[in-house]
């Protein structure tokens, strides 16, 4: 009988436990599998990225020598939908912060790396910014704030990376890394797309309360989340290889050792298991297991060669084009041609500013006028016969410098306003 109450008593405060504490879980591999059920050109795609990285891993061999930092425009994607969830900028600043410590080797807790593993911890040599120039050439902060009715958001169905379904849309993935936080559901943390996959759902997406240094979620406030599905996102695999407690799974990464399955907590060093049986053990405090935030200290030395790996094939267009992390120009657009739109007088005293578009455009045209700070100020739609001039009325303007943005079909022009008065 005792036993019995024993049991039950057990069975009560691991129920209470339950409810009481969230477990660490990703959501990359099950996104994954059910991006791959609904697309089945994508097992190719991944397998073509992964292709690609292997070659870019053998040049890397053969070229040793490439010391150059890369920086990564981010946009946080704010998606919220009270006080709680709209995080302050400051905020996401410590998350970029911390994620920049962490990839550059200076974060304090690699001091808590085992001694056998600290010659493995190095600079990766990857950094990030908050974007300072919009996918238009804008000046931006790097973050978008969307208020969204949704009370929960599921990996299965990426709403949060569409405006259409109360998200908010991604920015071009070949010029920036893309962060969603969210409420999001599932149990889960957080969860990343891996290379080769579509470009509309390209990016990471972390629960809010997991975001930021601090955060509010313990043991999951201190930023490391997003190092690990950043990690996903820079081709990395859970060390232990998602194989469900066998000894086959690869996370093809080399001085990581075989381990069975995913650690919780933040256990004492070493921990074996059958995979790796004798001291070291395993490498449980890799940012690519599951422990709590205060006991993950390292990426390996092949972990950063796989990332760079990335950045030198299926992601490189983010490497080389961007200029997101350089100040917007202050609006003048980084496309060609904008001296085609031609605007009358310029500068302008505050009356009437005459817009001629370019050649023998028919059709509606949305014009809109930004500050410097790339505040929208005024926005008209007009349909135009060829040769139509669009007067545009800026008495209620400041004198200052402006930017006027037309846009029609998939043309998309900007011209620098001066406003003398
Ligand atoms: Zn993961």
């Amino acid at each position: 009988m005792k036993k019995c109450y024993l049991l039950f008593a057990v069975a009560l405060f691991s129920g209470w436990l339950h409810a009481q504490q969230t477990i660490r879980r990703c959501g990359t591999v099950e996104y994954v599998e059910q991006m791959m059920a609904q697309d089945p050109s994508l097992a190719g795609h991944m397998e073509d990225a992964e292709d690609q990285l292997q070659q870019a891993l053998r040049d890397i061999q053969y070229n040793k020598t490439e010391a150059a930092v890369t920086t990564i425009p981010v946009v946080v994607h704010v998606v919220y939908r009270n006080s709680l969830d709209s995080l302050s900028d400051n905020r996401i600043q410590s998350q970029i912060d911390l994620m920049n410590k962490i990839f550059s080797k200076a974060y304090a807790d690699t001091v808590s790396v085992p001694a056998n593993w600290k010659s493995l911890v190095v600079d990766t040599k990857i950094q990030f910014c908050l974007a300072k120039q919009d996918p238009n050439g804008f000046l931006t902060n790097g973050i978008t704030r969307t208020k969204t009715s949704t009370n929960m958001f599921f990996s299965s169905s990426n709403d949060v990376k569409h405006t259409s379904t109360g998200g908010e849309d991604a920015w071009n993935r070949d010029k920036y890394l893309n962060i969603w936080t969210c409420n999001l559901g599932g149990g889960l943390l957080g969860y990343a797309q891996p290379p080769g996959g579509n470009a509309a759902t390209d990016g990471v997406v972390i629960l809010y309360t997991c975001f930021g240094n601090p955060g509010t979620l313990s043991p999951y406030d201190l930023g490391k989340t997003a190092v690990h599905e950043v990690g996903h996102w820079l081709g990395l695999k859970h060390v232990w290889g998602d194989d469900s407690g066998a000894c086959t799974g690869d996370d093809l990464i080399n001085d990581t050792p075989n381990q069975a399955g995913s650690t919780y907590g933040c256990p004492g060093f070493p921990q074996t298991d059958n995979c790796t049986n004798t001291s070291p053990g395993y490498m449980f405090m890799n940012y690519m297991d599951y422990c709590d935030d205060g006991c993950m200290h390292l990426f390996t030395k092949d972990q950063s060669t796989r990332m760079g790996g990335v950045l030198n094939s299926s992601r490189i267009l983010v490497k080389i084009s961007n200029p997101g992390c350089t100040p917007g120009v202050n609006g003048i657009s980084v496309i060609h041609g904008d001296e085609e739109l031609d605007i009358f007088p310029n500068p302008n005293t505050g009356g009437h500013l005459s817009v001629s578009l370019p050649g023998d455009f028919q059709g509606t045209v949305s014009l809109s006028v930004f500050n410097l700070l790339g505040e929208k100020l005024l926005e008209t739609k007009k349909t135009c016969n060829p040769s139509d001039k669009i007067l545009l009325d800026m008495n209620s303007f400041e004198g200052g410098v402006y930017v006027l943005q037309a846009r029609y079909g998939d043309y998309f022009f900007t011209r620098k306003i001066v406003l003398d008065k």
